[in-house]
């Protein structure tokens, strides 16, 4: 089969590798989407995936083409989109139902080959079948998706809430979807990118701005979200935090970043400082979500482009350009 492949750092391409074979609980699935996101770059540059080469891709559904000898739960012609988590489900995170923070944390497409090819195998658990109505080929966002439920589930309550989010790309995006479906009494969207910033007036965000300072806001934000990673942006959004109050770290920044915090706040006003990391029992949940329509596949792919073209993809992602690129093998 065709597989795009990272052979080294910086070195991708799309290559000719054998055929994959499930193991008894696995399936195969013919993939029809594949989107890119940071973590691919971090694969490329030679962080996260403990060994190269490796088949990237952790966001994908597809058609199941093939089943190993114990799977009687789904059959050859579903179309699913699969959930990447492999948690051990036998270290102390994963027996206190954290595995997303598993000792052994392993992921379809960063660890073990993934969905950047024609094929690719996954554990049957990890497959949620989609309803008729969907295209499998939007259902890349499922995974993406999950990662928000996520950020959501963390916050645990944002009924009535006034919304701060800081980066308007595909997550931010989606968190801002996730807000409205929560009742945030009110949803402010910042990016310095007027294109993207664009798309979060389009989604019916409350006001849009560059920065913090342009809004007014007296009292701060009951919920701040960083979608970007950015230094600077962090830093803008712990200070904009409201009394009691709640500052979530969506975004992936650099190993290297630092912020200051002000501990007397902190304490005096109750301020809550937390992080969400990937997946963790929202990948249904997600399934659920997209197939009720809570993301418009045609605002948030921007981009669609044969497999044979992932190097391209990775190009056009580095550069910023469009929301979420997917590649369709
Ligand atoms: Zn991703
Ligand atoms: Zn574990």
């Amino acid at each position: 089969m065709r597989a795009a492949i990272v052979e080294a750092p910086g070195k991708v391409s799309v290559t000719t590798v054998p055929d994959p074979t499930p193991g008894p609980r696995d399936v195969v699935v013919s993939v029809a989407s594949c989107g890119l996101c940071g973590t691919d770059l971090h694969i490329l540059q030679g962080e996260f995936a403990p060994t190269l080469p490796i088949v990237p891709g952790h966001e994908f559904a597809g058609e199941i083409v093939g089943t190993g000898r114990d799977v009687t739960e789904l059959a050859v012609g579903d179309r699913v989109a699969v959930d990447p988590s492999l948690h051990c489900h036998e270290c102390r995170y994963c027996r206190v139902g954290r595995g997303n923070l598993c000792e052994r944390w392993a992921a379809i497409g960063v660890t073990v080959p993934g969905g950047a090819a024609e094929y690719a195998v996954a554990p049957v658990a990890n497959c949620v079948k989609l309803p008729d109505h969907i295209d499998v080929k939007d259902a890349a966002l499922v995974e993406p998706l999950s990662c928000a439920v996520r950020g959501y589930d963390v916050l645990s309550g944002t009924l009535g809430a006034e919304v701060l989010i800081y980066g308007s790309g595909t997550m931010g995006l989606m968190m801002l979807e996730l807000a409205k479906r929560t009742g945030a009494a009110s949803v402010d969207v910042l990016d310095v990118n007027p294109d993207r910033l664009g798309t979060a007036g389009l989604l019916g965000c409350s006001r849009s701005a560059a920065g913090a300072e342009e809004l007014e806001q007296p009292g701060g934000w009951d919920v701040v979200i960083d979608a970007t990673g950015n230094a600077g942006a962090i830093q803008d959004g712990l200070g904009r935090v409201a009394k009691g109050g709640t500052f979530l770290q969506f975004g992936v920044a650099d190993y290297a970043t630092t912020a200051v915090i002000e501990p007397y706040r902190i304490y005096n006003q109750e301020i809550t400082i937390t992080g969400s990391m990937a997946v963790l029992h929202s990948y249904e949940r997600a399934a659920a979500l997209f197939a009720s329509g809570v993301l418009d596949p045609s605002v948030f792919i921007s981009d669609r482009l044969p497999l044979e073209q992932y190097p391209q993809a990775i190009d056009r992602f580095k550069a910023g350009i469009g929301r979420k690129i997917v590649v369709e093998p």
